[in-house]
């Protein structure tokens, strides 16, 4: 083929390739939302107070005093025609809020980090994106002060303690339970061990590892770190099977002794038969808080995370209270799988702030929230406390070249499709983001 041959196939090809690109762009755009991103977020009636105010060259006041320690700013936003291609965005000072391609309606932004500012307005600046309308909410909560309270943080992965609450536990007396080994999912070690069940027994063990020693990171006494030992994805199975043993999907164990007896000597965890049953979850959980007697409960949120290894951590620890009779205190609600097929929540980077998600799965009006507010310095420690959990690096393929080249494939198309979802942009950001509910109310009589 000669070289006038090729620019003549070339430029047939070429724009064949390119259209097809487009395309396949404009398609994922269209499915990255598994909901109407031009509808508007449904919270109604709900903060301890309102503030109506307008944004008026390009700034809104917030004359606010400092017992508010978390804020909203319901906004009524538009997308621009690049913003249905590009990702809108909202800064708020040196703050950036990422909204949904295309977004249309009611948005609530969290400005807690500005209410301590007291400078008294914010400047706001809008990127593929503008103010439907100049009148803006300010919606202010007024919680209970961190200070001297007792956290307990129930993670049911190693890991969800650190993507949720890695800020809030490190800056607090804090106990970290863990709830399974993570001993299942990709095989991210199948380079250097066959066969699958020791490939995940080691896989567990390292995680287990992981779960015990990256709170140590924050200062996190020995005593207050704890494995229960128990399997991926076996919670569900243990709650609806209540007395059978329920072996790992993994490695076919049985007995959650193997990993507990790896604990710290001194760590807060009762005596186990080992047997994988839903009484002894429960029961574990009981013996926990009577020990440690948390001010808050940190805990996935029912409705709002759908992994269900989430979902039945948090009942376990809800029938745990309801044996031990403890009515005060509150939970600090977390979703680190939002549900409602939002494939990315929260969008954005590093350092951006977490706003409220869409009401997908209809919270009434006693939504309440915490933000916790994380400085610089608290955002380079959560970065190196993700980056000791191996489950979220790489798979060790990356050591071999093509592994490299797949690896970069599937990460540069993710970047260009606008799905990157990895927890160092999701969770490593300016503040992190509660529901709060007391005790007393979640749990009834
Ligand atoms: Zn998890």
């Amino acid at each position: 083929m000669n070289i006038r041959n090729i620019i003549k196939w070339s430029l047939i090809v070429m724009p064949v390739l390119i259209a097809l690109y487009v395309l396949n762009y404009i398609w994922s755009v269209r499915t990255h939302y598994n909901y109407d991103v031009t509808a508007n977020y449904e919270y109604n009636n709900f903060g301890d107070t309102v503030i109506y105010t307008q944004i008026a060259e390009g700034k809104i006041l917030v004359n606010v005093d400092d017992k508010w320690d978390s804020g909203l700013l319901k906004i009524n936003i538009k997308a621009t025609n690049k913003g249905k291609f590009f990702n809108p965005e909202v800064r708020t000072g040196n703050e950036t809020h990422v909204l949904e391609r295309g977004a249309q309606g009611f948005r609530f932004l969290n400005i807690s980090n500005h209410l301590q500012l007291n400078n008294h307005e914010i400047q706001l600046d809008f990127k593929y994106c503008n103010p439907a309308d100049v009148t803006c909410e300010i919606i202010l909560f007024n919680n209970q002060p961190l200070q001297n309270k007792k956290i307990l943080v129930v993670s049911p992965h190693p890991d969800d303690a650190e993507i949720a609450a890695w800020g809030l536990y490190s800056n607090n007396e804090s106990l970290i339970v863990t709830v399974t080994t993570g001993d299942f999912g990709p095989k991210n070690y199948d380079e250097i061990v066959d066969n699958d069940s020791l490939h995940y027994l080691l896989k567990g063990r390292l995680r287990f590892w992981n779960s015990i020693t990256v709170p140590l990171l924050a200062g996190i006494e020995q005593k207050n770190i704890v494995n229960l030992g128990y399997s991926d994805l076996t919670l569900k199975d243990m709650f609806d099977y209540k007395d059978s043993v329920i072996a790992s999907h993994a490695t076919g164990l049985k007995n959650t002794n193997y990993y507990r007896e790896r604990n710290f000597k001194d760590a807060i965890i009762p005596e186990s038969d080992g047997r994988p049953i839903w009484s002894n979850l429960v029961n574990d959980f009981v013996y926990i808080i009577q020990n440690f007697n948390p001010d808050i409960i940190v805990l996935p949120h029912l409705l709002l995370d759908y992994h269900a290894d989430h979902k039945y951590s948090t009942l376990a620890v809800i029938e745990a209270i309801r044996k031990t009779g403890k009515r005060d205190g509150q939970f600090y609600f977390y979703t680190n799988h939002l549900t409602g097929g939002v494939r990315v929540w929260p969008d954005g980077r590093m350092g951006d702030a977490i706003d409220l998600p869409p009401n997908l799965c209809g919270l009434g009006d006693s939504v309440r929230i915490r933000s916790v507010k994380l400085t610089a310095n608290d955002q380079i420690e959560k970065t190196m406390a993700l980056e000791a959990m191996n489950d979220l690096r790489m798979d060790l393929e990356w050591l071999w070249v093509k592994g490299t080249w797949l690896k970069f494939r599937y990460r540069t198309m993710k970047e260009i499709m606008g799905h990157e979802d990895n927890y160092f942009f999701k969770a490593v950001r300016s503040n992190e983001l509660f529901f709060v509910e007391d005790i007393n109310s979640a749990i009834g009589n």
